[in-house]
């Protein structure tokens, strides 16, 4: 995969081909890989505020640009809310993830339309509503079971979305990072 690929890496391409989360999971899917810690650090989408300001503007999160310290903090999210995913891997997410998403959360408020259908949606708008329609997001996909399908590589810690029958991927593409951890153990195998 060349560097022109591997800039569209979760938004445009998915590593293995796999079929992006279901639903309003995929815009989460996004964010949380709006960076991957293989690749450089100034390919992160929302490394800095104008970059953050351009990723949640496309997605429709927010309607005004947002400030370093905004895109400090929804880096910061993104990174418990991929703990979380990792931790869908079989094991406990850790303390300090989840403690930061209780702090970070902004209010929900149920919407309901002419139909009778109730929604979440945020109370608050700016950067504060683009946190709240987030975890929204994760709430829902927590209540409809897709959560537990939305796993974070054991290598790279990208976020797919698991659609094999038991639950059982563990890499984000087995041709790109379960290979590496195979010829890995191979190496260490050869080498002790
Ligand atoms: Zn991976």
């Amino acid at each position: 995969m060349d560097d022109r690929d591997k800039r569209r890496i979760g938004e445009q391409i998915e590593p293995g081909g796999r079929p992006k989360a279901p639903g309003r999971l995929e815009l989460l899917q996004r964010f949380i890989n709006t960076h991957n810690h293989d690749l450089p650090s100034d390919w992160d989408r929302i490394g800095s505020a104008e970059k953050a300001s351009r990723w949640l503007g496309e997605k429709g999160l927010v309607t005004e640009p947002v400030t370093e310290a905004d895109a400090t903090r929804l880096r910061a999210l993104r990174e418990a809310i991929r703990a979380l995913a990792v931790a869908n891997q079989g094991r406990e997410p850790d303390p300090a993830a989840t403690d930061l998403i209780r702090r970070t959360a902004a209010p929900l408020t149920v919407a309901i339309d002419a139909t009778g259908r109730t929604s979440l949606e945020p109370v608050r708008g700016g950067v504060d509503g683009a946190i709240a329609t987030l975890l929204g997001i994760l709430h829902e996909a927590q209540l409809s079971g897709d959560w537990s399908r939305m796993k974070g590589c054991r290598q790279c810690e990208y976020a797919f979305f698991d659609r094999s029958k038991n639950r059982s991927a563990a890499w984000c593409a087995m041709s790109i990072c379960g290979n590496r951890t195979k010829n890995r153990a191979y190496y260490r195998r050869r080498t002790s």
